[in-house]
């Protein structure tokens, strides 16, 4: 068996997508790797992601449901088939997942939906929904990853938890790296987590826990404080902490707020993002001041970034929906789920109806999930990264190219994507 050592490979394990990891491969099997995190390291050697001593099952097989003929596996053409007879009926199609597809993908598939009454329905959708809102109204600036590593002297995780999303941000770009203006790494910077709850955070960061009522009028008082008018600490905030974090911020000159899902678990956090992008884009006047979402999935910025440039907003037939528990299952709904486990977030009353109506459940991925083993057809995608090639954006809007390992013969959702769509267009 060859036994080669690759480096520089892109991990597509979260929003990320580290380019320096090295591998160890023998035949088509990652025996080894060095840097990626424990979730990187996990995709790469084929285990799940939470529990790294059980191999996580891949999906190497296209299928049906078992019909009255027994009839089970498919070839990937007859899948691909059966998907399309599906979607020649469909009166809306509802598009789950598409954060782990490749750019190409989903270029292919937005073109493809053109003309189809469509709901997108992102994995990170709650977080990707709160970004076009909140930037169509303030627009403040985004930076790039190495800015960060290299000028940033505060950085603050607003509801965000990157050692549960990005496992590598704080080592490889956001606080312990040494930057060309942070020289001495975590010393030269200072980092502070406000969030509704206590997290691990508080083991690297300064940590200020807010009641989820009050995250609006916390930001709203740091702002007023910050323009020179007396700080009044809302209840439950401690006036000495924030005027610690406000010190902090006005001796800096690069600051970047990285916000997560945190406020959008409440009643009232897309006000909080409104006031808190608000406040950046004001600050921006002092010194350079960013904001940045920190999504979970390898390619969701990707995703934002075809669906805008392909117009989705202007579309009249097409809805971005945040949050996959306001889909009300109808009949007529075809579910196209792409790469996403979307069974594992249905209510029990969502399942129902999807029965009740008879949707067809069409699923394209790389793993068994639980939405493969309910879907009506599954077609079996390689890995990006391992299996694959294809191209993804890393959560500071910069495309990675990803490349295969080796040479097998699982086939991209690209290759997918378009002979599903191909034959219907003409
Ligand atoms: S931080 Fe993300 S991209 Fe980097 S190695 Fe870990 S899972 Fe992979």
């Amino acid at each position: 068996m060859t036994r080669k050592t690759l480096t520089s490979l892109v991990c597509c394990g979260c929003s990320c997508l580290c380019d320096d990891i090295d591998a160890v491969i023998e035949g088509d099997r990652v025996v080894e790797t060095a840097n990626a995190c424990r979730w990187g390291a996990a995709r790469f050697l084929g285990l799940k992601k939470f529990s790294h001593a059980l191999p996580r099952a891949r999906c190497r097989s296209s299928r049906r449901r078992p019909d009255s003929r027994g009839r089970h596996d498919l070839s990937l053409a007859e899948a691909v088939s059966a998907c399309r007879d599906h979607l020649f009926f469909a009166r809306r199609v509802v598009a789950y997942g598409l954060g782990q597809m490749s750019l190409d993908a989903l270029q292919l598939l937005m073109e493809g939906l053109r003309d189809w009454e469509t709901l997108w329905i992102p994995s990170d959708g709650p977080l990707l929904q709160a970004f076009v809102e909140t930037y169509g109204r303030h627009a403040p600036a985004l930076t790039s990853l190495e800015c960060v590593r290299n000028h940033a002297d505060v950085v603050i995780f607003w509801g965000a938890n990157p050692l549960r999303s990005t496992p590598r941000l704080l080592s490889r770009y956001a606080l312990f790296p040494r930057g060309r203006f942070t020289e001495r790494g975590a010393e030269d910077r200072k980092a502070w987590t406000v969030d509704i709850q206590t997290t691990e955070m508080g083991r690297v960061t300064e940590l200020m826990t807010i009641p989820p009522d009050r995250e609006k009028d916390c930001v709203r008082a740091l702002r007023r404080a910050h323009a020179g008018l007396p700080l009044e600490a809302p209840a439950g905030l401690s006036a000495k902490t924030l005027s610690m974090l406000l010190k902090d911020m006005e001796a800096s000159r690069y600051r970047v707020f990285f916000f997560g899902r945190g406020p959008l678990y409440h009643a009232g956090g897309e006000a909080v993002l409104d006031e808190l992008a608000s406040w950046v884009t004001e600050l921006g006047a002092f010194a350079p001041t960013f904001l940045m979402p920190l999504p979970g999935d390898f390619n969701s910025m990707g995703f934002l970034q075809v669906f805008l440039s392909c117009g989705g907003l202007a579309n009249p037939l097409w809805r971005l929906q945040g949050d996959v528990h306001r889909w009300e299952p109808r009949a007529g709904d075809v579910l196209l789920a792409l790469s996403g486990d979307c069974f594992w977030f249905l209510t029990d009353d969502q399942k129902r109806a999807v029965r009740k109506h008879r949707i067809p459940v069409l699923a394209l991925s790389a793993h068994e999930t639980m939405t493969t083993a309910e879907a009506d057809v599954v077609a079996a995608v390689g890995l990006q990264g391992l299996d694959v090639s294809g191209r993804a954006t890393r959560l500071d809007g910069i495309s990675l190219f990803a490349e295969n390992l080796w040479n097998g013969e699982a086939v991209s959702d690209e290759a997918v994507v378009r002979d599903l769509f191909e034959p219907l267009r003409a």
